[in-house]
């Protein structure tokens, strides 16, 4: 699937920009601003790439970020910011402040990690640290040091040269479950913001625009009956287990109707507990995916008049719970050739034989091809629409965002997958890390120092919203799930405590 969504720029500046109150003395940022923000990055490659190996050791799942947002914190309220934990009602949700006023810049991303992911760092084969217990496989934290690095170098450039505005970061917890950001959204967090930009690593220093990824939706859905003896008095039942089997044939029916970019799984979490106790209590919890949240919304409607009529046909009673929704993550084509631009200027990372080495080596022992790691940037526009989904979907069509990815991945190298967690703290991590701050730190300062980028950016926002006007699919009632992820947690903590970093790294 190539939908990558290109926007008629004509006509666009004509719009008001009714919240954006940029001084007209700010000029645009000079080489040497960036410059200086850059020899800030470099100055902070070490404490950075801490940071992200911390996070690396602490492997927290999403809604138990609890060691990881406690060290963010120190080095952000270290490097001057002001920081709050705990918004919108969630304990790890971190959001960092400085400056005053408009334009209000803010740096998206997350920092947690997934199940069974733990894996010794450089180790070819498969040696967790702690077995069984989460890791990073996914480098989630090298997002935290970069983002870190990059809005301190931003803010003493702007503290230097007297630029007003300010600068924020938002690290929403468990975007491994697409949980939070709809609800920092409700909460109005992103009401005052200007423009976001959102990072996350990979194997390219690269950007897009468009559609970037999948809407996805994801719903427990639970049948209740009565339960009777499977050979005395099967009569007498209400099999809720049946009806979880039917509202599969329902839905199996259905995917021939469905727009060829659909995604539909599930699996069954509750299915009974012996034959011949027919259950009274049996769940599947589904997903549902498209290209564009309106046909994500309209397949997962007529999922759950499946679920309603395999109730109708068992005499069970159904209800469901959406557990998250996310919105596929719209980026700006004004930001990211703003974001390309700078892309272009850094460039990507010397690396040195041994890394190249050890990245054919790690491909081979994958399965993957031998191609090393890039060494060229890629072009604006050469990134397809992703099936995978991500929750700051939901800020992007609620702020004009920019999307970027930073070289700190080995080419081939699967995520959510063991191999990914060998090189998060590798010297290819770090150096990847710097290049990506690098970028942002100047892309940042773009959009701080050039009201016709952010005014041009906000209406192409504008546009492209009206022709898709964002809803929010979580139901208002919704509560965030604070307990997600905690027996995990709680049951490995210990045992990779053991492996925590002493030093605390601070910027300077
Ligand atoms: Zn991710």
């Amino acid at each position: 699937m190539r939908m990558t969504v290109k926007l008629a720029l004509s006509s666009l500046l004509s719009l008001s920009v009714p919240l954006l109150s940029v001084p007209l003395t700010c000029r645009a940022a000079s080489d040497e601003q960036k410059q200086y923000a850059w020899s800030i990055v470099e100055r902070n490659a070490t404490p950075m790439a801490k940071i992200g190996d911390s996070l690396f050791y602490f492997a927290e799942l999403g809604m138990q970020e609890f060691e990881s947002t406690k060290l963010m914190k120190e080095v952000l309220e270290g490097a001057g910011f002001a920081v709050e934990l705990g918004a919108a009602g969630m304990p790890t949700n971190l959001w960092a402040h400085w400056g005053s006023g408009h334009p209000a810049i803010a740096i998206v991303s997350e920092i947690d990690a997934l199940p069974e992911g733990s894996q010794t760092p450089m180790e070819l084969t498969r040696k967790p640290l702690v077995p069984g217990a989460p890791g990073h496989m996914e480098g989630h934290n090298t997002h935290g040091g970069l983002a870190a690095a990059a809005a301190f170098a931003v803010k003493e450039t702007m503290m230097r040269d007297n630029i007003p505005g300010s600068v924020i970061i938002s690290l929403g917890p468990a975007e491994e479950q697409l949980i939070s950001r709809p609800y920092i959204v409700r909460a109005g967090y992103f009401k005052n913001v200007d423009a976001i930009i959102y990072l996350h690593i990979g194997d390219q220093s690269a950007t897009g625009y468009g559609l970037a990824n999948y809407a996805s939706i994801s719903a427990n859905f639970s049948f209740h009956g009565k339960t009777a003896h499977g050979a005395v008095d099967p009569w007498d039942a209400k099999d809720a287990l049946d009806a979880v089997e039917l509202m599969d044939v329902g839905a199996a029916y259905l995917r021939q109707q469905l727009h060829p970019t659909y995604r539909m799984h599930r699996v069954i979490t509750n299915g009974g507990v012996q034959p011949n106790v027919i259950p009274d209590l049996a769940q599947a919890w589904w997903w549902v995916r498209d290209a564009n949240m309106p046909d994500a919304r309209e397949t997962f409607e007529k999922l759950i008049n499946i679920a309603k009529g395999a109730a109708l046909m068992t005499g069970t009673t159904m209800d469901y719970q959406v557990v998250a929704a996310g919105w596929p993550q719209l980026g700006m084509k004004t930001i990211a050739e703003a974001i390309q631009s700078n892309i272009d200027r850094v460039g990507m990372p010397r690396w040195s034989d041994d890394e190249q080495r050890f990245a054919r080596e790690l491909q081979k022992s994958a399965g993957r091809q031998e191609v090393g790691l890039k060494t060229a940037v890629t072009p604006l526009g050469g990134r397809p629409q992703s099936y995978a989904s991500n929750d700051n979907g939901d800020v992007s069509w609620s702020v004009p965002a920019g999307l970027m990815t930073y070289p700190s991945i080995v080419p081939g190298i699967a995520i959510h997958e063991w191999h990914a967690a060998i090189t998060p703290t590798s010297t290819i991590a770090h150096k990847g890390m710097v290049t990506g701050a690098k970028v942002l730190s100047a892309a940042v300062l773009d959009l701080m120092t050039r009201p016709e980028l952010l005014q041009k950016a906000r209406a192409e926002f504008d546009q492209e919203t009206r022709a898709m006007p964002y809803f929010a699919v979580l139901p208002s009632d919704a509560k965030p799930p604070l307990d997600l992820n905690k027996a995990t947690m709680d049951r490995y903590r210990a045992e990779m405590r053991k492996f925590y970093l002493s030093e605390r790294p601070r910027l300077n």
